[in-house]
């Protein structure tokens, strides 16, 4: 636990400071799920969860910071699997095109093509109001969330400043008691800021 404070404060230092830098490469999406799938089951499993993945045939690769993107994956999922008890968590990964009649547009930029990760779960639900809070540095949703879930409140806020600096976003859809939907859209060639 006081290794990942340490980790997320210095991350959210960093950032604020910009000296964030990105380190972009090419990277099998599958490969990618393969691994923050085996390094999220233990979790998944401490609250007699299960874990569904639900991937496009041929995603193949992308071009971005493939530490940032796991970072971001491992933390909705460690989320979503500290938030929900006996329920099921589905990780969805999918190749987004605006042009090809989407129902969702895409975040401002130039990508013509993105990738989708859903990590969905069937938890406790975000209220609206929390929901304007969570990706603020040290947000949660309020004080009775941080005794029973411990945490720090910087993931969400990390992981949303990750997605921004590859030109992608982060965005929730919650219903208290409902489970929750986090959605990320990274564009499948990142340009250096
Ligand atoms: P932490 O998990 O360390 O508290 P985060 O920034 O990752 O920090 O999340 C902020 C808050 O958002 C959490 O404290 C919790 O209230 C809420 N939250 C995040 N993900 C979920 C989820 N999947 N289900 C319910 N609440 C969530």
């Amino acid at each position: 636990h006081l290794l990942v404070l340490i980790n997320d404060i210095l991350d959210i230092s960093k950032i604020e400071a910009g000296k964030m830098d990105l380190y972009l490469e090419d990277f099998n999406i599958d490969e990618l799920i393969e691994n923050v799938v085996s390094t999220a089951q233990l979790l998944v499993e401490r609250n007699e969860n299960t874990l569904r993945v639900e991937c496009d045939r041929n995603l193949g690769m992308i071009y971005a910071d493939l530490t940032k993107v796991r970072q971001i994956l491992l933390n909705l999922l460690s989320n979503a699997a500290k938030f929900t008890k006996n329920g099921q968590i589905t990780l969805s990964v999918s190749l987004f095109c605006p042009t090809n009649g989407a129902m969702r547009s895409a975040p401002n930029g130039t990508a013509s093509s993105w990738i989708q990760f859903a990590i969905a779960d069937t938890g406790i639900g975000i209220t609206p109001e929390q929901q304007q809070h969570l990706f603020k540095p040290f947000m949660q949703g309020d004080a009775s969330t941080t005794r029973e879930y411990g945490g720090t409140g910087l993931g969400l806020a990390i992981s949303q400043r990750f997605c921004q600096m590859m030109g992608g976003e982060i965005s929730v859809e919650s219903l208290p008691l409902g489970g929750s939907c986090f959605t990320v859209l990274i564009p499948c060639e990142v340009v250096a800021p």
